[in-house]
């Protein structure tokens, strides 16, 4: 009899945190469920808290409290909320926990989680973007293990798996795209929300859907790539793919390529993370490779995806840089959201705030802690702020 694995999913009521309750429902015996988290969507917590029998469900608001308290009457389910509560939460005892938050807010559950020896399972990109090499630290310190769930970062890890890494040359992440892969280069500056919330592969989270047409989700990739497997900026290459179904490939020293090659499906990458270090069935599409007939590339052109460029001069700089670069994002698309600056003015926006804050964010190089980067963020979200007036 196989044991049974305590897991708690933080941003449970997302599209990552859908799929991955998605996969533990279809297991009852194998899971026990401690915490759910979620936001304002309290009716889906409270539903996905009862079908799961969690121990405790929380919402980042306070104001959604007393809705889930009223929605989890007499289920004997305890309730909370608010940031500090997320983060208690990631302090309970479990074997596995999913970061699947979205933005910098990801941050502080998954390290108090690592301080436990839990194992953490990173959707939440934010984290390794803004604080790598504390993140990595927190792990090694307390033995746990951290997971890769972007399908990417997924799809390297495996190709991995047996091999001795310093036979490796080159790591090629694909990208689908976007939205606007399509779209001719002098349209993409009137580019509204609604038509780069529409993704041509996958489906996701509204803020990650909207990085992906403007790059900056590839972008927080290849620094994701870098800062988890420690290979150098120079090693890791983005290529655009729009089948989507090769998530990465692993050059090696004898020119080989390994190639991950699966549907768009975050089922797999979550649940390759969920059964590790085993393999399981998953409920996934067998691709039909006759059917498909053809894989395709293009090249990811500089020009037309500023954010990439950004993302080679965040590993340049290093430091807390990461943590600039991120929060000037969030910031960005925030303000690209509630349409007060255009598509193309979000790059412009993060780079103005990089140039602000350049100078101190490389200076702080050996100061990374949870104190500096939290700070950092506040001061960057600010300056993107005051960049908007600036803007071309
Ligand atoms: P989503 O917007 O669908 O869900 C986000 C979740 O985080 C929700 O449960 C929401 O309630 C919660 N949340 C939002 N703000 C919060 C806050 N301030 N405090 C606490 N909880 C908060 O997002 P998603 O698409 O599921 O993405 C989640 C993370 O996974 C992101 O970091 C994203 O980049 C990464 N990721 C997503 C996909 C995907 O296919 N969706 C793929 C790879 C990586
Ligand atoms: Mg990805």
């Amino acid at each position: 009899m196989t044991q049974v694995r305590r897991v708690s999913v933080f941003g449970a009521t997302g599209s990552i945190g859908q799929n991955t309750l998605d996969l533990i429902a279809r297991d009852p015996q194998g899971f026990e469920v401690v915490a759910l988290t979620g936001g304002r969507n309290v009716a889906r917590l409270a539903h996905d808290a009862i079908r799961l029998k969690a121990q405790i469900a929380v919402t980042c608001f306070d104001e959604c409290r007393a809705e889930l308290e009223e929605r989890l009457k007499g289920t004997g389910i305890e309730v909370a909320s608010g940031d500090a509560a997320v983060v208690e939460a990631a302090s309970r005892p479990a074997d596995w926990v999913m970061s699947a938050i979205v933005g910098a807010a990801g941050l502080r559950p998954g390290l108090e989680a690592l301080k436990h020896g839990t194992t953490l399972a990173l959707a939440n990109k934010e984290s390794l973007v803004t604080a790598g090499p504390l993140l990595l630290s927190e792990a090694k310190a307390h033995g746990a293990t951290v997971l890769p769930v972007d399908s990417e970062h997924s799809a390297i890890f495996q190709a991995l798996i047996g091999e001795d890494q310093s036979a490796v040359e080159r790591v090629i992440i694909t990208a689908s795209g976007g939205a606007f892969r399509d779209w001719p280069m002098e349209k993409l500056a009137t580019a509204t929300v609604a038509e780069a919330s529409s993704h041509p592969n996958w489906d996701m989270g509204q803020r990650i859907t909207i990085d992906s047409a403007s790059m900056f989700n590839k972008a927080m990739e290849v620094i994701e790539t870098k800062e988890f497997f420690g290979f150098t900026p120079d090693q890791i290459e983005v290529i655009v793919h729009p089948e989507s179904m090769i998530h990465a490939l692993v050059g090696f020293n004898d020119g080989a390529l390994m190639a991950h090659v699966g549907p768009a499906d975050m089922r797999h990458a979550i649940g390759f993370a969920l059964n590790w270090p085993d393999r399981k069935t998953l409920p996934v599409e067998r691709l039909d490779l006759a059917k498909i007939g053809a894989f395709t590339f293009r090249e990811a052109c500089a020009d037309r995806y500023p954010a990439l460029g950004l993302a080679r001069r965040v590993m340049e700089e290093g430091g807390l840089m990461g943590a600039v670069f991120n929060a000037a994002k969030e910031a960005a698309l925030d303000h690209f959201i509630a349409e007060e600056i255009g598509f193309l003015q979000m790059s412009e926006m993060v780079e103005r705030t990089m140039d602000r804050l350049s100078p101190r964010a490389g200076l702080q190089n050996d100061v990374m802690s949870l104190d500096s980067i939290l700070d950092i963020d506040r001061e960057a979200r600010l300056i993107a702020r005051e960049t908007i007036k600036t803007l071309g």
